[in-house]
């Protein structure tokens, strides 16, 4: 008999602006199953997020106290925020046999690899630099100087695309969702009996 394939913990990263977060809340529209995990962030929450929905909003102390105490996969300084992973719902939530989502900005991605080497990294890229540039200023959310900061680590996070398992291209949101949705439950390369 086929031994049952590992859960499989994704990652999807991409350069800020691209549509992660459209992409993830259109995924988990229409499959409420999919298991995102809740960031910690230093970050003040922009209009409409929810504390303990979009992010668990803590201040510096607290996010020192989840650091000192091994409490995240990984973190990130980002933009003048830091960001991580609480690591714990993550084992949780693997140990169950089900597949666990993270969104999370490249330096993060790049620690999971390291640590979790059998991670799935999905990428998701824009139709172009120009759409990209429009989509962040779009979104209205940050002042032109934070929009001009996260545009230039953008520059940098694109050329980063080699070192993903898979790149998926968000030119509209519901094909980019259902491509991500069939990543995260499609069986690991290399974890497959007989491969
Ligand atoms: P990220 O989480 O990667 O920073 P967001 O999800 O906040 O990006 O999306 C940035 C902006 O781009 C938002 O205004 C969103 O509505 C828009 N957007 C996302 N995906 C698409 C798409 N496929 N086509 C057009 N606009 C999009
Ligand atoms: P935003 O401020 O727009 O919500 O997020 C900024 C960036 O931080 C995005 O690229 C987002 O993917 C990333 N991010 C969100 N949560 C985490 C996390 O837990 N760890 C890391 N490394 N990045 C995160």
């Amino acid at each position: 008999m086929a031994a049952a394939t590992p859960a499989r913990l994704t990652v999807l990263s991409g350069p800020s602006g691209v549509g992660k977060g459209t992409v993830v809340a259109e995924v988990r529209r229409r499959h409420p199953d999919v298991w995102v995990s809740v960031s910690a962030t230093t970050r003040r929450p922009r209009p409409g997020e929810v504390d303990g929905v979009h992010y668990h909003f803590v201040d510096a102390a607290e996010f020192d106290r989840l650091i000192a105490t091994d409490g995240l996969l990984e973190w990130a300084e980002y933009a003048g925020n830091r960001y991580g992973t609480p690591v714990a719902p993550v084992r949780a939530r693997l140990a169950t046999g089900r597949p666990a989502l993270l969104e999370i900005e490249l330096q993060g991605a790049r620690q999971v690899r390291a640590r979790a080497p059998e991670a799935q990294l999905v990428f998701l890229a824009p139709p172009s630099w120009a759409e990209l540039k429009s989509r962040l200023a779009g979104r209205g959310s940050e002042p032109a100087a934070v929009q001009e900061r996260r545009l230039a680590i953008a520059q940098a996070e694109l050329d980063s695309s080699g070192e993903f398992d898979v790149v998926v291209v968000n030119d509209d949101v519901a094909r980019a969702a259902d491509e991500l949705v069939g990543l995260l439950t499609a069986p690991s390369p290399g974890l497959v009996p007989g491969e």
